[in-house]
């Protein structure tokens, strides 16, 4: 096998974790920020709705391989509670801003991590691909916990219109790091997205589950426990240092 030249790494769940009930407190953050605007919306009615349109727009999306935008799920379940409100209307621009907002309260670096991207970054090339409905919001938390500076490719979905696991993303991450996609090792909590997704693109995927291993909620993930990893060959890690030592057995 050829050697590593180059580290790809997911964001949510690979990085950082996010407490219980973080969701929760981001739709508040919505109903709050839209009642201020002037709707005097029912908490569980707009939750219903806002869940109904997301579900929607991201099976849409999803078929394709596409990524949507939380700005079409607030303006159908607005809609459809009797509010006519275009998704491009700024209204709906700060509700985004405002779920987003309690990420910065319920999201955390996943122990050891900026050790492990300051040590890797002075020995490889570092990429960032998350798949993530709203990019300046994925870059702005990336900013508030510290991890920007170690980056040097920083790809989120919602700029590139797909989603991991659609070959076009892993091309683009490919093409910015510029090392041959075999000598890329691309490391993502997500079995579909992350490591099918990496595989198919040509790159080594090594599965990273301290999430799941530590009981941490899941957030956002799509992966059924107990699901087991499918592929022969790719390498389990839990801690940052098994990621080391995985480096290390090169
Ligand atoms: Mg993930």
């Amino acid at each position: 096998m050829k050697p590593v030249k180059a580290i790809g790494f997911d964001l949510f769940n690979t990085l950082i974790s996010a407490d219980p009930g973080g969701v929760e407190l981001a739709m508040a953050r919505i109903i709050a920020n839209l009642r201020q605007a002037g709707f005097p919306l029912e908490e569980e009615t707009f939750k219903t709705a806002y869940r109904q349109a997301a579900i929607h727009f991201i099976k849409e999306a999803r078929r394709e391989g596409r990524e949507t935008h939380n700005r079409f799920w607030i303006s159908a379940a607005l809609t459809e509670l009797g509010y006519d409100l275009p998704p491009e209307d700024p209204r709906i621009a700060a509700a985004v801003e405002a779920y987003f907002s309690a990420f910065y309260d319920f999201c955390h670096l996943i122990p050891g991590t900026v050790e492990m991207l300051r040590e890797l970054g002075e020995r490889y090339p570092l990429g960032l691909l998350s798949n993530f409905t709203h990019a300046p919001a994925a870059r702005g938390l990336m900013e508030h916990l510290g991890l920007t500076p170690y980056f040097d490719v920083v790809l989120i979905s919602g700029d590139l219109g797909y989603r991991k696991p659609h070959p076009y993303v892993f091309r683009r991450l490919i093409e910015a790091l510029d090392v041959p996609q075999a000598q890329i090792l691309f490391i993502g909590d997500d079995l579909e997205p992350d490591i099918r997704g990496a595989l198919e693109a040509g790159l080594r995927a090594v599965w990273m589950t301290y999430v799941r291993e530590s009981q941490a909620p899941p957030f956002p993930s799509s992966v059924t426990p107990g699901e087991e990893i499918p592929e022969d060959g790719v390498d389990r890690i839990v801690t940052w240092d098994d990621l080391f030592g995985l480096l290390a057995s090169e």
